[in-house]
């Protein structure tokens, strides 16, 4: 296990320059063949880090290796990835070159309707074996996205996360607006990306706008109201000219009355940002249910007529064990199927 801090030590150890960092790294993180640009890297590369490469860039597609790939009817898919010690997170494939990323393994903020939540927090997911996660993946298709909303909470593996966000948004090629920070909403968070190098858009997890249900709901995310969430988040949005994405799960008969939808137009019309709603995924496991399609589209409708841009989205690969979790959950257990 180690960090993007610690590869860089060690290739500074074999003589790399910052040059020669970036370009070792820029092959890794973009997934190119050691063969592609061969005879640059022999020109440039000094002969001690040439000689290590091989074996250095096995290590590093070690950091995260595929055990599953669950293709889903909308062109996703949910790919189980065990890490250097044989722990498992989950990345997903998404339409469009999008890919969704895990920053912990576990999670300790527990929402109750998640089935990472459900472990606690597993042990943090280094910066390496984030941006691995990336590199695996583009050995299978291109990514031009990236999206922190898979397992863990990251904020609470805030420094890794940045570190990773830094090398995806210089030599892994993503544009900084396609990297998604993803958060329950953390008052570290607000300060710490707004003085990063590279800025990424943020998401917002909401779910309601009542303060005590948003605290039965996500009960150890960090004591801020949901208006506290929208004032910082505004403020983010304005500083870096990327709208906020506020992200709510529709779980059906707790989040999606007349009630909510008043106080939603209320906290967000105006904003500089997107409603992303996302019907809940039924579990056996967990006490929610899934919202009629029909219902949710009316709500996405309406909160759109009443001047909150609303879009309406279904969890990717929603039909193969699609909600975040699920995947490591039925490999830790038999299989019942
Ligand atoms: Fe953690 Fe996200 Fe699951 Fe909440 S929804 S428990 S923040 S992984």
């Amino acid at each position: 296990m180690f960090s993007i801090a610690d590869l860089e030590q060690r290739l500074a150890a074999l003589g790399a320059n910052a040059a020669h960092r970036q370009r070792v790294m820029r092959h890794w993180v973009q997934a190119l063949p050691l063969t592609q640009g061969r005879r640059q890297l022999e020109h440039y590369l000094p002969h001690a880090l040439l000689a290590a490469l091989p074996a250095l860039m096995a290590e590093l597609e070690g950091l995260a290796t595929l055990v599953e790939s669950h293709p889903g009817a909308d062109g996703s898919a949910r790919l189980l990835v065990r890490l250097g010690d044989g722990q498992t997170v989950e990345s997903v494939l998404l339409p469009r070159d999008g890919l969704c990323v895990s920053s912990q393994v576990g999670c300790a903020v527990g929402c109750q309707f998640c089935m990472t939540g459900r472990d606690g927090l597993i042990r943090q997911v280094t910066s390496a074996e984030i941006v691995a996660q990336v590199a695996l993946a583009r050995r299978q298709r291109a990514v031009k996205k990236v999206v922190f909303m898979g397992m863990g909470e990251p904020s609470h593996n805030l420094e890794a996360v940045m570190e990773a966000i830094e090398v995806l948004g210089t030599v892994g090629n993503i544009g900084h607006k396609n990297l998604v920070f993803s958060t329950v909403g953390d008052p570290r968070v607000f300060e710490r990306l707004a003085r990063g190098p590279v800025k990424p858009a943020l998401a917002l997890s909401l779910h309601t706008t009542k303060d005590a249900l948003r605290r039965e709901l996500l009960p150890r995310a960090p004591r801020l109201t949901p208006a506290d969430i929208v004032d910082a988040g505004e403020r983010y949005a304005r500083e870096t000219g990327y709208p906020i994405q506020y992200q709510w799960t529709l779980l059906d008969g707790v989040n999606d009355g007349d009630d909510e939808l008043d106080a939603i137009v209320t906290l967000l019309k105006g904003k500089y940002g997107v409603l992303n709603m996302i019907p809940y995924n039924s579990v056996p496991e967990l006490p929610f249910q899934r919202p009629d399609w029909d219902k949710a589209r009316d709500i996405a409708r309406r909160l759109h007529q009443r001047g909150v841009l609303t879009k309406l989205r279904d969890s990717a690969g929603q039909d193969v064990d699609g909600g975040c979790g699920q995947l490591r959950a039925r490999a830790a257990q038999p299989r019942k199927r």
